[in-house]
């Protein structure tokens, strides 16, 4: 997902706010914004762009406590609107989040009944309406954010400051669709997604649970469960080496992967999956429904993990799309004359998209002329450029040998792939179609819930 950062301290914020941002910028984002407090009224600046695009003016010495964020939408089209960080209607409290809010559109339609209004096409905004709600029945801002968290459905990590906390960052963990850690510097202190972002600036840091929240003040953070009641943190000492902070809290980097697959499951869908219209969209796909209509076979090819992917593509698109389908080790594939027409839709998975044996297979299924799909992580791969489409499962760099979120990210893909391929052919209508959109909301928080429930970390 994204990146969220917090800090607050007695220097200027925006500019450290904006450089702990660019340490996440590897991450990929869409879009981002930034909003500043000092005592006055909030200030907000966001951009559909870069970082480096965001409008500095009047915002370099505005204030010392700040909150930013770098968004990969899942509601809502990556505009300057949608960006974070969202507010509540007075504009009193800003909020920066990552997660999906599972119930949001019951949450939204009860907050448009209290006359509230909606400026953007995003999940987020429900929060700060809510706060606002909670706010205005005469609750602290504490109080009010604890309020609003217990409403809301899924995996989240959120950030808020506002006027009524003036000097304060909020911070809030629900579920296990993203992390937040706090940091504590000298005389200042931060909150962020990932740990490389804050990491040369801190000498402690702790990580908030699922259901943990923590009042980051330029004197330290005070860490509470949901009801309020004080939670004791461990604090570590923050590591100044890039590669041992990469890891986060994790052991090593495998663990790490495996803890990420809340995350990199939402990459997978991002700008595939419309949560608001519950419609599927697979940007430039090539094959329009003549052309998949007239498909008479698909064939599923990888090597080792990505060969147990395409055994459960294989179901998926038997069982959805009504295709025959069939799943085969890329390796033997070459070495016995398969029978492949124009008429045959070729799925490639391969995780580095430069698997030596998966490419040869599929230079074998372009000679014979089959339409070809690659599955992979690695865009600009050999794969990707053999295919006539190619799905990135957009999962990040994986470090680990062994296959962990490469592996759920090729189910996904395949899955949407499925889905598509059977609205194309007209064997699942839109209800349908809502119906797995519906269930791939909650996807992520399920994948965390279980990896929580395993006890790996
Ligand atoms: N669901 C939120 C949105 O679409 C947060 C996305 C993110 O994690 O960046 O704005």
């Amino acid at each position: 997902m994204c990146g969220i950062i917090g800090y607050t301290g007695s220097r200027p914020a925006f500019p450290i706010v904006i450089d702990s941002l660019k340490r996440l910028e590897y991450r990929g984002y869409d879009s981002a914004g930034v909003a500043v407090l000092n005592g006055g009224p909030l200030h907000v600046r966001k951009t559909a762009g870069k970082i480096a695009d965001l409008p500095l003016d009047g915002l370099g010495d505005a204030g010392a406590t700040a909150i930013a964020h770098t968004r990969w939408a899942t509601h809502g089209r990556p505009t300057l609107n949608n960006a974070h960080p969202h507010t509540d209607g007075a504009g009193n409290v800003a909020v920066v989040h990552n997660g999906i809010v599972e119930n949001y559109e019951a949450l939204r339609t009860e907050l448009l009944r209290e006359g509230r209004l909606f400026r953007s096409e995003t999940d987020t905004e429900v929060i700060p309406l809510l706060i606002e709600r909670f706010l205005e029945r005469g609750a602290s801002l504490e109080e009010a954010v604890r309020e609003a968290a217990k409403l809301l459905q899924g995996g989240h990590a959120i950030a808020v400051i506002g006027a009524g906390a003036p000097g304060a960052v909020i911070g809030l963990r629900i579920g296990h669709a993203g992390g937040l850690v706090v940091g504590r510097g000298a005389g200042e202190n931060f909150l962020a997604s990932d740990l490389p972002a804050i990491a040369g600036a801190v000498d402690r840091v702790a990580y908030l649970a699922d259901g943990e929240m923590t009042v980051v003040t330029a004197e330290g953070a005070a860490c509470t469960d949901l009801e309020g009641r004080p939670i004791k943190k461990e604090w570590r000492i923050g590591r100044h080496d890039p590669a041992a902070a990469a890891k986060g809290p994790h052991k090593h980097f495998m663990l790490k992967e495996i803890m990420e697959q809340p995350e990199s499951l939402v990459s997978a869908m991002r700008d595939r999956v419309d949560f608001n219209e519950m419609r599927l969209d697979l940007p430039g796909f090539p094959f329009d429904a003549a052309r998949v209509r007239a498909f008479d076979r698909v064939v599923l090819l990888g090597m080792g993990t990505s060969y147990h992917a395409a055994q459960v593509g294989r179901l998926m698109i038997e069982h959805l799309a009504r295709l025959p389908a069939e799943a085969e080790h890329a390796g033997e594939f070459r070495y016995r004359e398969p029978v492949l027409t124009p008429d045959t839709l070729v799925v490639t998975i391969t995780q580095s998209g430069e698997t030596a044996d998966s490419l040869i297979a599929m230079q074998e299924a372009s000679r014979r002329g089959a339409a070809q799909i690659a599955v992979t992580n690695v865009a600009g791969s050999e794969a990707a450029r053999l295919a006539d489409y190619a799905l990135f499962l957009n999962a990040g760099p994986e470090i680990a040998v062994a296959s962990t979120k490469t592996f759920t990210g090729s189910l996904l893909c395949l899955y949407l792939l499925a889905l598509r391929l059977a609205e194309l052919r007209g064997a699942l209508d839109a209800g349908a179609v809502a119906e797995s959109i519906h269930a791939l909301a909650r996807l992520p928080e399920q994948v965390g819930r279980s990896l929580a429930a395993a006890g790996l970390d």
